[in-house]
C-alpha cells in the first residue's frame, strides 16, 4: 500500500483534509511527501491504524479524539474524549481577558470549569505576570489539563471542584469560565461530533443557564474591588447573560461577538 493509496481508500468516505491529516499522523510523513511521493510505501501498523480511524472519523468520531489533539491560539493541546475539543470561538474570551489584566501588576485569575485547559494555560503563558488557577469538576479533565500546562511551560495551580467550591476564601482580579451552556434536548448536541464530547462539559442539563446562573450568583463574593467576570455562551444567550450580571450587582455588562458576527462573550466588572 501506498501514500496515494490510501487517500483514494478514503476517498468519498471522509473529507479529503481528515484524510490527509489521518494519513500524517498514522505515518508521520509531511503533507509534501503526499504530494511529491505518493508512490512511497505505507508500512502494516501505520496503514492499519490509518485504516482504523478512517472507519471511525466516517462513523462521526472527531479528528481531535482519534489523534488525540488539537490547535487552540497556535498551540497544541492533548484532549480526549473527557474534555471538549477546542473551539476558536473561544479566543474572543483570551482576547477580552487579555484586554482587562494589562496595566495589572500580579494579577489574580481563575478558570471555572477549564476542561483540557486551553484558557488558564493560554492566560498564563500570554500574561505572565498574572497568578492562574484553574478549577473542574472532572479528575479525569483535570488530569488532562495538567498534562498540557506541563507540556506547554504554563504555571497553572489546578483544583479539583465545582465552581468556587476549592476557592474558599480566596480573591481574584478576573473570573473567566466557558461553562456548558448548551439546554438539555437541544438538537445540536446530536451533530457535528459533539455525542462524542462531554456531556457534562456542554449542557447544563437544564435550559442552558444553569451553571451560568451559579457562577454569576457566586462571583462577586470571589472578586478584587473593580474585579471582573467574562464568560462564554450561547448564540441566544447574550441579552440574559447581561439581565443576570446586572442583577448580580455587576457593573457595565455587555455582550461580544465571535468571528462569525455570532453573541459569545458577557461580561462586566465589580
Ligand atoms: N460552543 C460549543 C458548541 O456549541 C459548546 C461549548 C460549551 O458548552 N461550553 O458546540
Amino acid at each position: 500500500m501506498t501514500l496515494g493509496e490510501a487517500l483514494t481508500v478514503a476517498r468519498g468516505k471522509i473529507d479529503r483534509l481528515d484524510a490527509r491529516l489521518l494519513l500524517e499522523y498514522a505515518t508521520g510523513c509531511t503533507h509534501t511527501d503526499l504530494l511529491a511521493r505518493p508512490e512511497t510505501p505505507v508500512i502494516a501498523p501505520a496503514w492499519a491504524q490509518y485504516l482504523a480511524w478512517v472507519e471511525r472519523r466516517a462513523a462521526g468520531e472527531p479528528l481531535a479524539y482519534l489523534v488525540g489533539e488539537a490547535e487552540f491560539r497556535g498551540r497544541i493541546f492533548q484532549v480526549s474524549p473527557d474534555v471538549l475539543i477546542p473551539r476558536p470561538e473561544t479566543e474572543v474570551l483570551i482576547e477580552l481577558a487579555l484586554a482587562r489584566m494589562q496595566g495589572l501588576e500580579r494579577p489574580r485569575i481563575v478558570d471555572l470549569g477549564t476542561g483540557s485547559g486551553i484558557v488558564a494555560i493560554s492566560l498564563a503563558l500570554e500574561c505572565p505576570q498574572a497568578e492562574v488557577l484553574a478549577v473542574d469538576l472532572s479528575p479525569a479533565a483535570l488530569a488532562v489539563a495538567r498534562t498540557n500546562a506541563g507540556r506547554l511551560g504554563a504555571r497553572v495551580d489546578f483544583r479539583a471542584g465545582s465552581w468556587f467550591a476549592p476557592l474558599a476564601g480566596e480573591r481574584f482580579d478576573l473570573i473567566v469560565s466557558n461553562p456548558p451552556y448548551v439546554a438539555a434536548g437541544d438538537p445540536h448536541l446530536a451533530l457535528n461530533g459533539l455525542p462524542f464530547e462531554p456531556q457534562m462539559a456542554l449542557t447544563d442539563g437544564a435550559d442552558g443557564l444553569a451553571c451560568i446562573r451559579a457562577i454569576v450568583a457566586d462571583a462577586a463574593s470571589c472578586l478584587k474591588p473593580a474585579g471582573h467576570l467574562l464568560f462564554e455562551h450561547g448564540y441566544d444567550q447574550g441579552e440574559a447573560s447581561r439581565n443576570l450580571l446586572t442583577a448580580a450587582g455587576f457593573q457595565a455588562a455587555f455582550t461580544h461577538p465571535d468571528l462569525a458576527g455570532i453573541d459569545r462573550v458577557s461580561g462586566a466588572h465589580l
